[in-house]
């Protein structure tokens, strides 16, 4: 009797070898992964693809099991990240929070997030209220997780305790410190969003495609978190292998962005795609009218881009938004020697503006006469980047 009481303790039932139990975690971890980026991200918060009963059932019993986090409030937390991103209102952000803070602790941040009945009530809206929701799910989310406890150590003995702390801290560690945190602190960043978002690595499998936070944050409501050549997003993979078995529906994704040739005045259309890819106009302003401009004026003086420090670097990027007042001082003392350099800056900050603006025939009057001044501005690089804002034109799916 002691000696089965003992080899259950050491096996389980099933006598799994390590490769086993290796691939068992890879499973489960990847199957919580995709619980969140498929159905709590993409399909319930942002409602940009459609998923089936069978799907979705599945990752509501999933999340319970392997997270404890209820829907509902789950979708408020994060609809309210993006409402009110890098604010005090903004539930995780590191601008406001601290870097380490989010990393380390993001869960508690999201906890205190939820404590919040009307936001919940307020940013909550649409997700599932049937009869699992209110007597399961939302309403007993520890025993889910409690049941994954019980069956792992049924399944492995006393390893399946550890395999389940593996668990429990998965999404914790992955979505709420390393996305939530290092996806508005470090990276790169294709989009010149208004927050600080920015894509941890271009192909980051084990966490579903959310490492793409740049891109999400440029496009929250497209399905497809890739948008670069060489970036992969494995939950998009996920997404077409269901839509090809009926079990998804594609909602939005990201608009395509086209340039026309010698389009000679601004229209609509243009005003329209300009809008649309306002995040992607200033990416190209910076690369293409900033950075030219600070180095040839840096050839100019002697020295190197290096010169102007990277943080000040960043600020002739976004805007300067992010600048404590000291920073702001430095960035004024740096335009102050370089004409050129500050007449560009005033440009992107017009243009900033224009973007900003309400009203669709004040706005065309506006980028008409921004580009108008642009072409006349004898500054060539900008020349060349107000002809190519000319063509901008949505292209069609
Ligand atoms: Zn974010
Ligand atoms: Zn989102």
């Amino acid at each position: 009797m002691f000696d089965a009481v003992l080899n259950f303790l050491a096996h389980g039932v099933v006598h799994a070898s390590w490769v086993g139990l290796l691939v068992y975690v890879l499973v489960v971890t990847q199957l919580t992964i995709f619980t969140v980026t498929l159905y709590l991200h993409r399909c319930q918060t942002h409602r940009g693809v459609d998923l089936h009963a069978i799907p979705s059932h599945f990752f509501r019993f999933w999340g319970w099991l392997t997270t404890g986090m209820v829907t509902k409030e789950w979708v408020a937390v994060h609809r309210k990240h993006h409402a009110k991103v890098e604010t005090e209102e903004d539930p995780h952000s590191p601008q406001i929070h601290g870097i380490k803070k989010v990393f380390w602790d993001g869960v508690s941040l999201y906890r205190e997030a939820t404590l919040n009945p009307d936001d919940m009530e307020k940013y909550g809206r649409g997700t599932p209220d049937d009869w699992i929701e209110r007597h399961v799910y939302g309403r007993r989310p520890y025993w889910g997780i409690s049941l994954m406890l019980i069956v792992n150590v049924a399944l492995f003995g006393v390893i399946g305790a550890a395999i389940w702390a593996v668990q429990m801290a998965w999404i914790p560690f992955w979505a709420a410190g390393f996305v939530n945190g290092l996806g508005h602190w470090w990276g790169y960043r294709n989009f010149e969003s208004s927050d600080t978002a920015t894509n941890l690595v271009p192909w980051g499998f084990w966490i579903g495609g959310e490492e793409l936070h740049n891109n999400h944050h440029a496009f929250p409501s497209s399905a497809k978190f890739a948008l670069r050549k060489w970036e992969f997003d494995i939950g998009w993979v996920a997404i077409r292998m269901l839509q090809s078995v009926g079990l998804a529906k594609v909602l939005r994704v990201a608009p395509t962005l086209d340039v026309r040739p010698n389009v000679h005045l601004p229209d609509a259309d243009t005003l329209k795609a300009v809008l649309t890819h306002r995040f992607q106009a200033m990416t190209d302003f910076y690369r293409g009218v900033i950075v030219p401009t600070l180095r040839e004026e840096a050839t100019h003086a002697g020295d190197n881009l290096k010169a102007v420090p990277r943080r000040l670097r960043r600020a002739m990027a976004d805007g300067g938004r992010w600048l404590d007042s000291e920073g702001s001082a430095r960035l004024q003392a740096v335009l102050a020697k370089r004409p050129t350099l500050k007449t560009v800056c005033e440009f992107r900050t017009r243009l900033a503006a224009l973007m900003e603006q309400r009203g669709a025939e004040q706005s065309l009057k506006g980028l008409q006469q921004w580009i108008r001044e642009a072409e006349e501005s004898g500054i060539r690089v900008l020349q060349d980047f107000a002809v190519r804002l000319k063509g901008y034109k949505l292209a069609s799916a």
